[in-house]
């Protein structure tokens, strides 16, 4: 009794009361940093959004972040900004070299201290992966992923460059800036200084690993010197390079004690290089897959250690932090997604949150094909000064047709500006196509959309009807109506294409059809790939089993091989078939799968012997097989089982002509507006710009 009593009058009072009040503890506690404090434990990870290059992008930069800060982050830090223009990521990408940059910026900071936030700058030298023919590195060698050959910087220019990455520092103050953070990660110039394998320097910097570490760590003196001491200095490190050459644990743990004592505040984490052939962040990595390497750090070291990488959900971060693994954790994309994710995690309504799914469609993908990121589940995202979802004037009654992404989306967006909105769908569930996606392996995240678009039927009272196949006839009495009644697959002419052993993917992802051991699949599009997947997991999808996936991708899990995977072989289960992919399309297989996470599907597929045939013509399907001729013009058989038919999609779209008739007004989106290569992506975002119109 004494015991407890004492226990309650030791706490400290901040964290009592923090702590007493939240599921999630941990994560919802203040971190005190010393000279300032931080609300909580969540910091919004560096992004790019290209809303940096635009005109009068600081305007939408300072909403798209302000809107952020008032949902509740800790600490937000901004996408990256180059000390120089040679560490530029491309030409003219953001700098913060002079005054006309504080000015620009100036407007960011102060909208996100108006809303209560607290902001870093994120200072990025590209060095080799910058995307213009003046790049400099610290050795002349290129990098794998990109076509220019950078210049080595004489050690005058390296002297140089510690000081522009220090005067962007002093900036970022200037400019209002809490903090900044220095990306040493990721294969960006600080770690190319730090790796043997592209520092091939004689000089100070170059050689011994002291030597080679010398440059990141007299960036943060330098930095330190000109910020003084209250400002917050974030470290970003590379704690696992997943490349055969780069550090190995001990030099991991030697550069964070160096970069500590020479005066970060904080140091977050990061994992792979980008021309690591390893998934980091893609939907398939397991949720929190990387937070064990930071935990190693932990006793090592003592300034605040942030993770990051998968962490999407408040329940994760809470678990992270209660198990040791770090004080902070970093969520980036999740920010894209909701940026009330803060706040409905504080006020326990994470089944309220619109998850990340880390399908990279709409972010990464974007920023790297140089278009405006936003996000597939939330198309606000980024275009915050354009597309809001005001009151409507004048309430309707709309008839959605279709709980698939796009009717989901606009019934519930259109709902909650008030009009009264019922939605049908002929299937006994909501989600259309996702309840098919949702069921490949390293796909599940694809069940919390569905979650979240459950939520939000109910919160805007929209009046859903399931088991409910709609004709025209029915939806007399409706103002208006939203066709979004999908797809239908593509029926394809190939004699014997009736022969029972043809299955669509739909048979196969949705009815449960029995398939053989031998299968070939006709269309490597995303279904056809997916389906491939689904066909050759053998047990448990890796996604699930943190330990199972390291040891697919050959991660050594006790972190002693360099770089976490020298040495180390891929452990992948026998195949559940053996499955054949073909396209009539000469080229490669999957050439129009996400730029950034199309290399992820060919390896796993290649991984499970999935062999991939381009430039063929079908012939005909029976008993033997599929038979085809090859691009070399050669007839062949490929004796199956099955053949599963994934060959596309054509809209769904049997209302139009009866409305048209009986003179209802409607609106078609999604699928059943344009099927060739339409994705959820393009449905989702019609339907919410609909939405906010209507
Ligand atoms: P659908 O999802 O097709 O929904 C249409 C709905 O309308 C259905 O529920 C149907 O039952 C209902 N309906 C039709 N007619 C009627 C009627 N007369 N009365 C009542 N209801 C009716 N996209 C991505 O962007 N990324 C991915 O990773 C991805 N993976 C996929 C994986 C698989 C296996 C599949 C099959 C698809 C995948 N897609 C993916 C595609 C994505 O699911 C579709 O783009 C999206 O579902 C289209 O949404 P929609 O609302 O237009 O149509
Ligand atoms: P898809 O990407 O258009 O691919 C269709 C495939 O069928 C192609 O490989 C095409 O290749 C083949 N094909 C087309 N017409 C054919 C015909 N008449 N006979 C034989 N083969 C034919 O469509 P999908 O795979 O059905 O995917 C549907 C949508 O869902 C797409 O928009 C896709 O982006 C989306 N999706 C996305 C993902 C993702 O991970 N992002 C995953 C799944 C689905 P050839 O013409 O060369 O033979
Ligand atoms: Fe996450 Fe996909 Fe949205 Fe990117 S586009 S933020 S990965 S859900």
């Amino acid at each position: 009794m004494l015991a407890f009593g004492l226990f309650i009058i030791f706490i400290p009072n901040q964290k009592r009361n923090n702590m007493s009040t939240n599921k999630y503890p941990h994560l919802f506690s203040e971190l005190d940093l010393g000279f300032t404090k931080l609300k909580n434990r969540v910091l919004m990870g560096s992004m790019h959004t290209n809303l940096e290059e635009e005109i009068n992008g600081f305007q939408k930069l300072a909403t798209f972040y302000g809107e952020r800060a008032r949902g509740g982050a800790g600490l937000i830090v901004t996408g990256g900004f180059a000390p120089n223009w040679e560490g530029w990521l491309k030409p003219f990408a953001g700098r913060m070299t002079n005054q006309g940059h504080v000015k620009k910026h100036k407007i960011v900071t102060d909208t996100v201290h108006q809303e209560g936030g607290k902001i870093a700058l994120q200072i990025l030298h590209a060095g080799r992966y910058a995307y213009h023919p003046l790049s400099v590195a610290p050795s002349r060698i290129q990098a794998p992923i990109n076509p220019f050959k950078p210049r080595a910087l004489t050690t005058w220019g390296v002297r140089r460059t510690i000081n522009d990455f220090a005067s962007s520092a002093a900036l970022a103050r200037e400019a209002g800036y809490d903090g900044v953070e220095i990306m040493g990660s990721e294969g960006y110039l600080i770690n190319q200084f730090i790796v043997k394998h592209t520092n091939k320097r004689t000089d100070a910097y170059g050689g011994s690993y002291e030597n080679r570490i010398k440059f990141p760590i007299e960036i943060i003196q330098k930095a330190r010197e000109k910020v003084g001491k209250d400002f917050i200095i974030i470290y970003r490190l590379s704690m696992l390079d997943l490349i055969e050459d780069g550090s190995n644990w001990e030099e991991v743990v030697h550069l964070a004690k160096e970069i500590e004592k020479a005066g970060a505040t904080i140091i977050n984490t990061g994992i792979g290089w980008h021309e690591a052939r390893i998934p980091t962040i893609a939907t398939s990595v397991p949720r929190a897959a990387f937070a064990w390497v930071t935990q190693k750090l932990k006793s090592e070291i003592s300034i605040p250690l942030c993770t990051s990488n998968r962490i999407n959900m408040p329940d994760v971060a809470e678990q992270v932090i209660a198990d040791g693994c770090a004080d902070m954790i970093s969520m980036a994309r999740p920010f894209l997604a909701d940026e009330n994710w803060v706040k409905k995690a504080m006020a326990e309504k994470a089944d309220e949150i619109n998850t990340c799914i880390a399908c990279n469609q709409a972010c990464l993908d974007h920023t790297f094909s140089n278009k405006l990121s936003s996000c597939l589940v939330n198309p606000r995202a980024c275009h915050e000064t354009t597309l809001n979802y005001h009151p409507s004037n004048q309430k309707k009654k709309i008839a959605v047709v279709g709980a698939g992404p796009a009717g989901l989306t606009f019934a519930h967006i259109a709902a909650e500006r008030g009009h009264t909105i019922t939605l049908f769908d002929a299937e006994s569930e909501i989600g259309g196509q996702f309840n098919m996606a949702k069921r490949i392996p390293g796909k599940e995240e694809f069940f919390e959309t569905l979650r979240y678009m459950k939520k939000q039927l109910e919160l805007n009272k929209v009046d859903v009807q399931l088991n409910k196949k709609v004709n025209a006839d029915d939806l007399k009495g409706f103002d208006e109506v939203v066709i979004a009644t999908g797809i239908t697959p593509r029926t394809i002419q190939i004699e014997g294409i009736e022969h029972p052993k043809v299955l669509s993917y739909i048979d196969v992802l949705k009815n449960n059809a029995t398939v053989g051991k031998r299968v070939a699949v006709i269309g490597a599009g995303g279904i056809g790939f997916d389906v491939s997947e689904f066909l050759t997991q053998a047990g448990e999808s890796t996604t699930l089993n943190k330990a199972e996936w390291l040891r697919e991708w050959g991660i050594d899990p006790e972190n002693k091989a360099r770089g976490g995977v020298a040495g180390i072989q891929q452990h992948i289960e026998t195949p559940a078939r053996q499955v054949t992919m073909f396209q009539r399309t000469d080229g490669k297989v999957g050439a129009k799968l996400g730029k950034t996470t199309g290399w992820i599907h060919r390896t796993t597929l290649k991984m499970k012997k999935v062999k991939m045939v381009a430039g063929v013509e079908y012939t005909k399907i029976d008993e033997e097989g599929l038979h085809y001729i090859d691009k070399n013009k050669t007839p062949q058989v490929l004796p199956c089982d099955n053949v599963v038919i994934c060959a596309g999609q054509i809209s769904q779209r049997a209302l139009e002509q009866p409305l048209t008739e009986l003179g209802i007004p409607f609106h078609i989106i999604g699928g059943a507006y344009e099927a060739g290569e339409l994705d959820a992506k393009r449905a989702i975002d019609q339907a919410a710009r609909l939405a906010a119109e209507v």
